[in-house]
Parts: structure tokens; sequence; C-alpha cells
């Protein structure tokens, strides 16, 4: 027979929306264990933050932490226009206790350190973290979800009885690829592929210089759907990915290496001109179909965090933020709900599922208008809408919106959203997503090839593939 544990609530993934999650349900009397597959430091790609992302790792009192581990400090982003002549800026900034903006700074961040650092101060706050692979939630005869039963590293099953599972488990989307959640949508990018590594000796900016910092992200466009980023990880090394079309990709029959060489080559002037020596300190790696969206993400005993139910576009840099939000948002409506709030409902989170919901949907119709319309959109970042874009920009998507930018990309668009609220669980969004129209997730139907035979799966699978 199995044997069980007990806690309030049950975290699958250590992730840094799993050590968010534990953190914010600590500071709310609120016991959980972090399930965690890998051993942490382990490799992550998802390294530069929005300025909200900061502001919550401050919320958490850990700057401290993020300074000592000399983290590069990232002022804003620029995008390069795809002869690398012109380029627009989008500076990180707060708003203060005026609503004034202030300028402020975020951080750029290996993910091993980060994760782990966050983790540990997960167990510092009082989290039980359990090395073991989540592999199916437990469920009562009403269908509500009660727990998971999980691996442990000795080959051991064990149940782990909760009052809430948190999914957090990142692109492995646990929960919906048991059949708990509703259907898995592909999103509106998942046609790409993004192709990275890390290089050194780089042309980088000036410290004196906000708009041109040497720690900034930097975007080189090509054309549609074709870009390339470059965020600094150090004084010497930077992060330099790849995206483009898988269709472009297979065209090339080239290694992921060599692709990588030759896109640094090839892709924009700018980009060539910064970075010259294109020796790469990394195997390559890739992602890809990392689009898509998965519906009725809330339920009786479960809520989905971040990539565990949504994910876009990188192109922003917005995966962290929005996993360490929802993280911070869903621990307060866990509280509410322990002391009695919504438990007769049929979904106890239906508002909260609606209010991240939109929230998301604002970033979409900010990168689907990028796509669409990239001349309108840089023309928006420097209009009379500029304030709003820098709130957009650091995640301040929660609320008010849709602010008059978001309004203008609906427009660029011709897009409506109309919230049913009777109907909280189809919050029609995006071009993508319409029950008739978009494709379910299959992760068989677009295989990627390299040139030399490579099946390219995502390193997220490839690396310790999740068995029952
Ligand atoms: C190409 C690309 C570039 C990106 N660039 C950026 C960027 O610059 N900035 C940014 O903010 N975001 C970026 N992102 C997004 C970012 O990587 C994610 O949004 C972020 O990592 C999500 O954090 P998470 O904690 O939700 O999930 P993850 O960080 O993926 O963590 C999930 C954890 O769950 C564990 N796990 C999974 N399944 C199980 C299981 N069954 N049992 C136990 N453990 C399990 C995994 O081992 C993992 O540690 C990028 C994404 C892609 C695809």
């Amino acid at each position: 027979m199995n044997s069980t544990l007990k806690t309030d609530v049950v975290i699958i993934g250590g992730g840094p929306g799993g050590s968010t999650a534990a953190m914010y349900l600590a500071r709310e009397g609120i016991q959980s264990i972090i399930v965690e597959k890998d051993l942490f430091p382990r490799y992550h790609i998802g390294e530069s933050m929005t300025g909200e992302c900061g502001a919550i790792i401050r919320d958490l009192g850990l700057e401290s932490v993020m300074l000592a581990d000399k983290h590069p400090r990232k002022h804003g982003v620029n995008v390069y226009g795809a002869e690398g002549k012109t380029r627009w800026h989008v500076p990180v900034m707060a708003r203060d206790e005026n609503n004034e903006l202030q300028a402020q700074f975020t951080w750029q961040v290996r993910r091993s350190i980060f994760d782990k650092r966050m983790l540990e101060a997960a167990v510092d706050r009082g989290a039980t973290l359990l090395e073991a692979t989540a592999v199916k939630p437990n469920m009562n005869e009403a269908g509500d979800v009660i727990g998971v039963q999980v691996r442990l590293a000795d080959g051991n099953l064990e149940d782990i009885e909760a009052k809430m599972v948190l999914d957090c488990s990142g692109q492995n989307t646990f929960l919906a690829n048991s059949g708990i959640t509703g259907p898995k949508y592909l999103g509106n990018y998942d046609k790409q592929i993004a192709i990275f590594s890390q290089v050194a000796n780089t042309v980088r900016g000036d410290d004196d210089d906000p708009e041109n910092h040497p720690d900034n992200t930097l975007i080189f466009y090509q054309k549609k759907y074709h870009w390339a980023w470059f965020i600094p990880l150090d004084d010497n090394v930077v992060s330099i990915g790849i995206v483009v079309p898988s269709a472009y990709f297979v065209e090339k029959q080239e290694s992921k290496a060599d692709f990588i060489k030759r896109e640094l080559r090839e892709l924009n002037p700018e980009l060539s001109r910064r970075v010259p020596d294109t020796t790469l300190l990394e195997p390559a790696r890739s992602v890809v179909n990392y689009s898509f969206q998965v519906k009725k993400f809330t339920g009786k005993g479960y809520i989905c965090i971040g990539d565990a139910h949504r994910f876009l576009d990188p192109i922003f840099s917005f995966g962290l933020y929005v996993t360490m939000k929802e993280a911070q948002l869903a621990s307060k409506t866990i509280k509410e709900y322990f002391t009695g709030a919504n438990c007769d409902a049929d979904n106890p989170f239906a508002n909260y599922q609606a209010y991240v919901e939109k929230a998301i949907d604002v970033l979409e119709d900010s990168l689907d208008a990028f796509w669409e319309q990239p001349l309108a959109f840089a023309r928006i970042v420097h209009s009379k809408h500029r304030p709003f874009m820098v709130d957009v920009f650091a995640g301040r998507i929660y609320e008010g919106q849709p602010s008059p930018a978001a309004l203008s990309f609906q427009k660029l668009l011709r897009r409506e959203r109309a919230y049913a609220s009777e109907d909280l669980y189809s919050v029609p969004i995006g071009s993508r997503y319409h029950p008739e129209r978009a494709p379910i997730w299959n992760t068989s139907s677009s295989v990627v090839r390299t040139a030399d035979g490579e099946e390219l799966v995502n390193y997220f699978d490839s690396n310790s593939p999740v068995k029952a």
C-alpha cells in the first residue's frame, strides 16, 4: 500500500511559479509541499524579467539576494528594425504612490542560479520540498481534485492528500495532460521554433546611457516571426536566441549550432556587429511549439499557474512575471477559499480565472499587434500612449486595462473582446482560439528535424521525461 502525506496545498513544480506560490502561501499561514522532479540547479530558458517581476522579487524581500548574486540590472528593452539602423526603446519604470512613472531597474537571470535561490527561499519560509515526479492527480467520487500521486526518487509511489493542487509544472502542463482541465489549444505562435545558446566578447552598450545600457535586453527584428534575442547574463556572457518559423529552420537543413552561427551573421546587421565572435559557449538547445492555451484551468481543488495553462510568445519576456504574479494572486484566492469564500460554487475560482485570463489577453493583443503591424506598433510606442506602453512592458496588465494603448491594438487588429459574465470559461481570445477553429494541442502533429535527422523536442521534455 502507498503511504500518504497530508498538506494544505501541494504544488507541482519548483520553478519560479511554484516557489513564489509557496512563499505567498506561507505568508498567509498556509502549508505547502513542493513536488519537483529535477535536482536544482538545472538549466532553464527564460532569463529576462519585466519591471513588475522585479517588484514581486522586492515584495518577497529577495532584492538583497539578487544583488548579492550580481544578476545584471536591466533598464529597458531596445528593439532594432530589420536594417539595424532604427530602434525603439521601452524603459523599465515603476509607478510611485502618486501613480507617476519613475525609473526603476529589474534583472536578467541565469535561471540555474535564480530558480535555486527561489526554491531555497521557499523552503526557508516553511515549504516542504519533495524530490519526486507527480504522476497522476487523485480525485474523489465527485471528480474534485484531492491530491496527487508521486513517484519518489527510489521508485516508490506516494499519495499526497491536499485541499488544493497548484499546477506549476510549466510547459509540462501536468493537469491539462491528465485530462483534468478543459482542452489545450495551440496558440497563435505554435509553428515557431526557438534555438538558443550563449556567446561572449560581444559589443555591449554604455553604462551612462539607460537607453543603451550594457545590461539591457536587445531584440533584433528580421521579418514577421523571425527575430533574435540578446540577454546579458554577466559582464561577459550573453544569452542568444534565434526564433523563426519551424518550416524555415527545416528548409535550412543545418545543425542547431550551425543555424545559430549563420543567423548571427545574417539576421540583422546590428546583431552581427554586436556579436563578432560566434563561438557558442553552451550546446544549442531548442523549444518547439511553445504557444498554447488551456481552457478551464481552475476548478474544484485545483488552479494551474503561468505556463501550466498559457504561453504566448517569448519576445517581450512576460513568462516569468505572469507565472509569479499568478502565484501571488492565487495564494490570496486560496486563503479566501480556505476561509469560506465561494466554497459551494461550481468553480470556486471562476472569478480568479477570468481576471488572469483577461490580463493575458492584453499581452496577446499587444504581441499580435506587434507582429501584424510592426510600424504602427512602433509609432504607438512613441505616441501619446507611451506611458501605457511602458505599463504593458512592465507587466501592469491586471488593473486599468484595456488602456488607450491596448484599445489601439484591438483597433489595429480589428478585434473585439466581449467577456460574457455568464460564461467565464469561454473568454474569447485571439485569432487562433475558437472551439470550432483552433486546433487541439497534439505534440506529434509538428515534428521538426535537424539536418542530421535529430527530432527536436522541447528540452523540457527531453531532459527528464515524466513517466507514469
Ligand atoms: C524560447 C523561450 C524563451 C523565453 N524567454 C523568456 C524571458 O526572456 N523572460 C521570461 O520572463 N520568460 C521567458 N520565457 C518563459 C519562461 O521560461 C517561463 O514562463 C517560466 O519559466 C515559467 O515558470 P514556471 O515556474 O511556471 O515553470 P518552469 O520554470 O518551467 O518550472 C516548472 C517546474 O516544474 C517541474 N515539473 C514539471 N512537471 C513535473 C512533474 N510532473 N512532477 C514534478 N515536477 C515537475 C519542472 O522540472 C520545472 O522545474 C521563455 C520561454 C521560451 C519557450
